[in-house]
């Protein structure tokens, strides 16, 4: 079922801010978030440029750059196929007070937790930071003293799909504001007519990558007489 809620937008903007309705799970203000991205888009002007950008050309679909604003790690507004995504956090903290009950491992749904003998021990490379342990915590053994969004950027469907990468583990809205500015000034300074921004950042990736592997090499050996030059 699809429980995305697309905002209200002019239809000549080629930008579209999606996010999840109003939904028990969310972990965050997401209306907040959608507002200050909104007033970003509008502040640089992205519509007109992003037209500009591509020659004279009228827009298709891909030229709309998508956002996505998941309330929690579930992700059901797809941000991961998202130019630039947002998906909320609470990140559980462990502290005193443990009677060992197990509610919390019972909760997990990565199955993250486990109860040592001070008490609960979590993965935090599997944990998505959903909350759910917390929630059901009747100790306050486990917190959340931390929420806000990660953010990823980059995903898409398309010719060559690709999932969006992580570019912020945790921040908050004006975080997360600042990096939507960055990514869209990247995408209209450096992004070729037409260009997906996840296409735009491995292109850049690939020649980063060439320039480190040029700066690291040894010079090419001047081949003796009688050397052979065919490749084996
Ligand atoms: S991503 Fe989370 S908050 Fe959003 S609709 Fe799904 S379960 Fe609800
Ligand atoms: S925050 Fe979610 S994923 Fe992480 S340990 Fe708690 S229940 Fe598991
Ligand atoms: S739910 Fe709370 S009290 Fe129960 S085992 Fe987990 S941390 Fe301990």
């Amino acid at each position: 079922m699809v429980r995305g809620e697309k905002e209200k937008l002019n239809s000549t903007e080629l930008y579209q801010i999606n996010k999840c309705w109003d939904c028990h799970n969310a972990l965050v203000d997401m209306d907040e978030a959608a507002k200050r991205l909104h007033e970003i888009f509008q502040e640089i002007d992205f519509s007109r440029r992003q037209l500009a950008r591509l020659g004279g050309v009228k827009p298709k679909s891909h030229n709309i750059f998508q956002v996505a604003i998941a309330g929690c790690p579930n992700s059901c507004c797809q941000p991961q196929i998202k130019d630039f995504a947002l998906q909320g956090q609470a990140v559980p903290e462990i502290g005193a007070g443990c009677t060992m009950c197990g509610l919390c491992v019972a909760a997990c749904p990565d199955d993250c937790i486990v109860l040592g003998e001070a008490g609960p021990i979590i993965d935090r490379q599997v944990c998505l930071n959903c909350g759910k342990c917390a929630a059901k915590c009747p100790t306050g053994a486990i917190k959340i003293n931390k929420r806000g969004y990660r953010v990823i950027r980059g995903g898409k469907l398309g010719r060559r799909p690709q999932l969006a990468q992580e570019v912020c583990s945790l921040t908050n809205v004006r975080g997360a504001a600042a990096l939507l500015r960055e990514t869209l000034d990247l995408l209209l300074q450096q992004g070729k007519p037409g260009e997906r921004l996840g296409s735009l950042l491995q292109r850049l990736q690939k020649v980063e990558n060439c320039e480190e592997n040029l700066a690291g090499a040894k010079p090419l050996g001047v081949p003796t007489r009688g050397t052979s030059r065919r490749q084996p």
